[in-house]
């Protein structure tokens, strides 16, 4: 079977290493990013009142009208952008590709950066080009990038905005230079807008090739698996054409409009994270042996002394905290491990943890 396994798999999917997940039972789990606080005190039964009166024998609303409405109002999307919802944002990173995918099409992004644009990019049949960020600070290297841009002409490039797993913000006029100078279509993948003061939302509009994409995954909704995506109708219109019918499920669509109707909840375990990420950042500085990397996302990169991460992670899933290794994901990423702010006591258990493992 493996030989006719080998014959008829393309190529490109065969030499893919499937996304890993990591078993979390019984660990304190500070490794994808999530929203450690569940929903706010007081919700949950008026949220199961909700849920008990959805129709789950009928298909759900597939333009998910109502969430639509609640996410525009939330987010602050421009009035004449339109939007398009995804199974998370990865599907809507799936969409985008499905629609530029043709022969020799390229996605551009940067190396290292959120996986999926490279995996999908593959999935679609596109060849992926990730130029390098800087080495001493992750910073874009723009000159770097409109090299790429002009050699490689992608039609799609794809910058995370702050960017995973550095946790840096790029330099907004650098973005929008890159932005102007793209021949093809540019997504700014704003996953942790809820963590920082900048976003592209606003200058939707700005550029012809500019869309924006968010997700709810890292406010604290990962469970519900919703993204969206902003900008010119011109574009969304074709871009909806690859989306699968009724893919918001209608325990989703529900789920997510109530929340977001409580969106100030979410906004308070938001500031939280913030100053729990400054408190956590100045308790790593203050370790030696590990370097943490500034950041305006809900986790922090850490550089390990040479040769020590693969062993630090190790050291602390023994006692019972899961992080992200990162060593061997990029030459970049040497020695390097990425925390999720979690709470205040999974904060101090991982700070601990990790001073007695040094
Ligand atoms: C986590 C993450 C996503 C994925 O979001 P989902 O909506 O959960 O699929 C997208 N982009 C970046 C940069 C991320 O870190």
């Amino acid at each position: 079977m493996q030989h006719l396994v080998d014959r008829l798999v393309r190529p490109e999917i065969l030499a893919l290493t499937a996304y890993q997940v990591h078993d979390a039972t019984g660990l304190i789990k500070l490794d994808a990013m999530e929203n450690p606080y569940g929903l706010p005190e007081g919700l949950r039964q008026e949220w199961l009142e909700v849920l008990a009166g959805v129709d789950v024998n009928r298909y759900p609303d597939p333009r998910g009208t109502r969430l639509a409405q609640a996410l525009r109002a939330a987010l602050g999307i421009p009035a004449d952008m339109a939007l398009l919802l995804g199974n998370g944002s990865d599907e809507i990173i799936q969409m985008l590709c499905l629609t530029l995918a043709r022969p020799g099409g390229k996605v551009l992004s940067v190396d290292p950066g959120f996986v999926m644009f490279r995996m999908i990019a593959r999935f679609a049949g596109m060849d992926y080009v990730g130029v390098p960020l800087r080495a001493d600070d992750f910073a874009l290297d723009t000159a770097a990038v409109l090299a790429a841009l002009e050699r490689e002409r992608p039609v799609l490039t794809f910058l995370a905005y702050p960017n995973n797993p550095t946790g840096n913000l790029f330099d907004a006029a650098a973005l929008a230079e890159i932005i102007a100078a793209a021949p093809g279509l540019v997504v700014v993948d704003e996953a942790y807008a809820p963590f920082t003061d900048a976003s592209f939302m606003a200058r939707l509009g700005d550029w012809p090739n500019l869309l924006v994409m968010r997700t709810v995954s890292k406010m604290g909704l990962a469970g519900l698996r919703l993204g969206l995506l902003a900008g010119p109708h011109a574009w969304l219109d074709q871009i909806d054409k690859t989306r699968l019918p009724y893919n918001i499920n209608v325990l989703t669509q529900v789920s997510a409009a109530f929340v977001l109707g409580h969106k100030a909840r979410f906004d308070a375990q938001t500031r939280l994270i913030r100053q729990e990420r400054t408190r956590l950042f100045a308790g790593l500085d203050a370790l030696p042996g590990v370097q943490p990397y500034p950041s305006e996302a809900n986790f922090i990169l850490i550089r390990c002394a040479p040769g020590r991460a693969d062993e630090l992670f190790q050291a602390l899933k023994a006692r019972g905290i899961l992080i992200k290794n990162l060593n061997g994901a990029h030459p970049l990423l040497a020695d390097c491990l990425r925390v999720t702010v979690g709470t205040p006591e999974e904060n101090d258990a991982f700070l601990a943890a990790l001073k007695a493992s040094l």
